[in-house]
């Protein structure tokens, strides 16, 4: 088993689909941006629209990189449908970023349609 992947239970993808598109997922090291007020944060993912690449923190813990992809692609998502950056977004993402990948994992039934 990938050590990466961890509580995935397999190996992490490199490329994940997300609507029409496929954005690449990187794992790099020292995920750093500078704040509004100037000061440097650290981040567990970033995801760059244009590129269409997901950069994920590699030295979290693998459970965190399995929330943060989850993260960055409600990002994408809310991307796709149109929806510019605004107040209170982070919130949303968060709320479905965490809520439908736990929903997901605590019902795999829910991941294809039944009869
Ligand atoms: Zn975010």
């Amino acid at each position: 088993m990938d050590e990466q992947a961890g509580q995935m239970g397999q190996s992490a993808p490199d490329v994940v689909r997300i609507g029409f598109l496929d954005y690449t997922v990187q794992r790099v090291a020292g995920l750093y941006a500078a704040d509004a007020d100037g000061r440097y944060a650290r981040y567990h993912g970033r995801v760059h629209f244009g590129e269409q690449i997901i950069e994920i923190e590699r030295d979290a813990s693998p459970e965190r990189q399995w929330a943060t992809l989850w993260h960055e692609i409600t990002h994408v998502l809310l991307e796709q449908a149109g929806i510019e950056e605004q107040a209170g977004q982070e919130q949303i993402v968060t709320v479905l970023g965490y809520g439908i990948p736990a929903v997901l994992q605590a019902n795999p039934w829910l991941g294809a349609p039944t009869r």
